[in-house]
């Protein structure tokens, strides 16, 4: 995989409660997106997935956003965030987009640079971490998928519940939201000879240097899209980047 000009987000959240950060996406997806060879969605693009079966009107909006943009020449890659992991195949192809590995290596404006959602690089979280390991098995997926969509959509409710009850008790605690292990930070970028990583997840937008044996890489943080802004991280040639505010 090898690209001179892409565009990233990831962390949109979206969700029927915020119908004015969807309109952003469309806008971005209808205009300046379709300057980029590939867009690269890395993941918790959507608050919840419930399955593919999902006939909420406002994804087959997203949806045809998506493969307009997928028509027009750009290409499309989605990878699962913790929210919306079950986004499958079904839904995949319904936005011409394709599903990409968590990590993936790939060359973008000349740089090696390792794409992650970034919830597999919080390996202090561990009881997260035996969830995630168990969710993305195939067993426990058909399971939950074989519920009827009703019991889904409350599954999805309660998991949002308990997600926030975590996160107030955590803030009450004074303990800081979890953040990635510079452990696994630097093992990834050691095992794949990646020059640069890119992940969301943390909702901590930043650079940060890497120190490794007889090199120094870059980990890019991405932001979350909120208060009816996005933004979107260009890389261009020679690996040069930029934020871009998305209205
Ligand atoms: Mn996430």
């Amino acid at each position: 995989m090898n690209y001179t000009r892409v565009a990233l987000i990831s962390d949109l959240h979206l969700s029927p409660a915020w119908p004015g950060l969807t309109d952003v996406l469309l806008r971005f997806l209808a205009t300046r997106a379709g300057e980029a060879q590939a867009v690269f969605l890395l993941g918790d693009v959507f608050e919840a997935w419930v399955g593919d079966d999902d006939d909420a009107p406002w994804l087959g909006t997203v949806a045809r956003g998506l493969r307009e943009l997928a028509a027009s020449g750009t290409d499309v890659w989605f990878m699962h965030g913790n929210r919306d992991f079950l986004l499958g195949q079904a839904f995949a192809a319904r936005c011409g987009m394709r599903l990409l590995d968590d990590p993936t290596l790939a060359v973008l404006g000349g740089v090696p640079t390792l794409l992650s959602h970034g919830d597999a690089l919080c390996t202090d979280e561990t009881e997260y971490q035996a969830f995630r390991t168990l969710s993305r098995t195939p067993q426990w997926q058909a399971q939950v998928l074989a519920r009827p969509l009703a019991e889904r959509r409350e599954l999805a409710r309660q998991m949002r519940g308990a997600s926030m009850q975590e996160h107030q008790r955590r803030a009450g605690a004074g303990e800081a939201p979890g953040d990635v292990a510079d452990e696994a930070v630097r093992q990834v970028l050691r095992d794949t000879g990646a020059a640069r990583l890119i992940h969301g997840h943390t909702h901590r937008p930043g650079v940060h240097e890497v120190p490794l044996p007889g090199r120094t890489a870059e980990r890019i943080v991405l932001a979350d899209w909120r208060d009816g802004q996005g933004e979107a991280l260009w890389i261009g040639a020679e690996g040069s980047w930029a934020r871009e505010t998305l209205r």
